[in-house]
């Protein structure tokens, strides 16, 4: 595997428009300070495995903080991706298994962190973990106290949300969306039915913090969901930052809240742009665990590589919902190796070069992805049209748009004795086979040897004799 290499010095060239979910309209991407791009997106929760719909954020998010890099260098933008590690459903988990929450959370992060990696995503600049934070987060509520948008009710403290005048501006939820949404969550200690939790007590055997003594709240509690973010955002990037992200679901309540709290607690708004992306469906609609229609990437990764999963999950523009289909994967996966396929005719260093201009237009206008695909193709078909310097060096841009786009980090070699598609050989029995045809011949027994390469070639491996021995690649 080569490793991500170290960003080539390409011309600041950037004219990034970002869809604004709060401005409803693409606006130009221009950061409040070019040395210190600033974004945060919502992380995971983790108490089980994640399925392929909510690796589509971490996906497009990875390909906006590889387009920032590219742009601003990559030591002057900052990516903050959290860990939700304290959680009703982590703690419903732990008490259904008997793992300890700190074991139980540590282990679904990593594997988070090693799926994400199998499909080229960044590990972002900073992963906070939201039990990392709690002081953070006490302090919050006390600067909430202090602004008069805060109150203590029967063990729980709450935002008012009469207390923030913009509220709804950025989901664009209606009075009436939002009192919908606040009959899912009636208490009768809330003043007002759409006031949300920033604080909560924990029943004994559940994790807890001391209140602050001035809240009047006794015993112990946790935070809410809500308030951990608008806690990290301000601790690891600052009260203002860049851009904030998450998939679309999260606009109301989650960022609103987020976006309320933070305003009135810093007097300042919490981000200038705010970007969302759609879904990835399957069947019938959302895929989800309620609906039971989910594929995780985990068994994926046993069939597939991580690249090929990466291109289903970019076919679509981000902001499109996406249909997700063994076939979808399958296309994919063949639109990668006609790539590899140059490749390995075409040996390349990726040196200095820099994109086809028209991957680079297509990803600045809000990461249009589908666009930016067709002018790989494009790219691609001119370099099969020619030969010598002139496809070396075509071949040489696409190596440098895979680095920009998070594609082509196989060598060509490793890339077709990847996964085998459905019911093809796998490399270890191909292996095998090939070590048999070189018995084989030593015994002088060519027919054998004859018939196990035709036997191969039928399961679409070509074997290539060379000086040092046989090698094989999926044909
Ligand atoms: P959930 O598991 O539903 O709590 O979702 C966790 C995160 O994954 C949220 O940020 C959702 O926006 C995201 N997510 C869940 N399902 C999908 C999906 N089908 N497509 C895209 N994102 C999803
Ligand atoms: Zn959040």
């Amino acid at each position: 595997m080569r490793a991500f290499s170290a960003r080539p010095s390409y011309p600041l060239v950037m004219a990034l428009t970002l869809y604004d979910t709060a401005a409803r309209a693409k606006r130009p991407f221009e950061p409040a300070d070019p040395e210190r791009v600033t974004m945060y997106v919502c992380g995971p929760t983790v108490y089980d495995h994640a399925h392929i719909g909510n690796f589509r954020a971490a996906v497009v998010f990875d390909l906006l903080f590889r387009t920032l890099r590219r742009a601003y260098g990559p030591e002057a933008v900052i990516y903050a991706r959290n860990f939700t590690d304290i959680d009703d459903k982590i703690i419903a988990a732990s008490a259904a298994s008997g793992e300890p929450i700190k074991a139980l959370t540590d282990r679904y992060a990593a594997i988070y962190k090693a799926e994400t990696a199998a499909l080229n995503v960044l590990t972002p600049t900073v992963e906070p973990r939201a039990t990392g934070h709690i002081e953070d987060m006490t302090a919050l509520i006390d600067r909430l106290f202090a602004a008069g948008a805060a109150y203590a009710a029967e063990g729980h403290v709450l935002f008012s949300v009469s207390a923030f005048e913009g509220y709804g501006a950025l989901s664009g939820a209606d009075q009436e969306e939002i009192r919908a949404g606040a009959r899912v969550d009636v208490a009768p200690y809330k003043r007002d039915a759409t006031d949300f939790v920033l604080w909560k007590p924990s029943k004994a055997g559940e994790p807890g913090w001391p209140a602050p003594k001035a809240w009047g709240v006794d015993g112990e509690g946790r935070p809410g969901w809500h308030l951990e973010c608008s806690a990290m955002i301000a601790r690891v990037l600052g009260e203002t930052i860049d851009i904030h992200g998450g998939g679309q679901d999260l606009r109301f309540p989650h960022h609103e809240n987020e976006c309320a709290q933070s305003a009135c607690a810093n007097g300042a708004p919490l981000a200038r742009y705010w970007v969302h992306n759609g879904f990835l469906r399957m069947g019938a609609g959302k895929m989800s665990k309620s609906e039971g229609n989910v594929v995780l990437p985990r068994d994926l990764l046993q069939r597939w590589p991580g690249e090929a999963l990466r291109w289903a999950l970019l076919s679509a523009h981000y902001r499109q919902p996406l249909d997700w289909s063994d076939d979808l994967i399958a296309q994919s996966k063949r639109q990668l190796d006609k790539f590899y396929r140059l490749f390995l005719e075409t040996p390349v260093e990726v040196n200095g070069a820099a994109p086809p201009a028209g991957v680079i237009e297509a990803i600045e206008d809000d990461l249009n992805t589908p666009a930016a695909f067709a002018a790989l193709h494009d790219a691609r078909d001119r370099a099969m049209a020619s030969e010598g310097a002139e496809r070396a060096q075509i071949a040489a841009s696409l190596r440098a748009a895979g680095d920009l786009l998070g594609f082509f980090h196989s060598s060509a070699e490793d890339w077709f004795k990847g996964a085998p598609e459905e019911g093809g050989l796998s490399a270890e029995a191909i292996d095998a086979r090939v070590k048999e045809r070189a018995a084989a011949r030593n015994a002088k027994d060519f027919a054998r040897a004859d018939a196990i390469r035709d036997e191969l070639a039928a399961a679409g491996v070509v074997i290539e004799d060379g000086p040092d021995g046989a090698t094989w690649r999926r044909g």
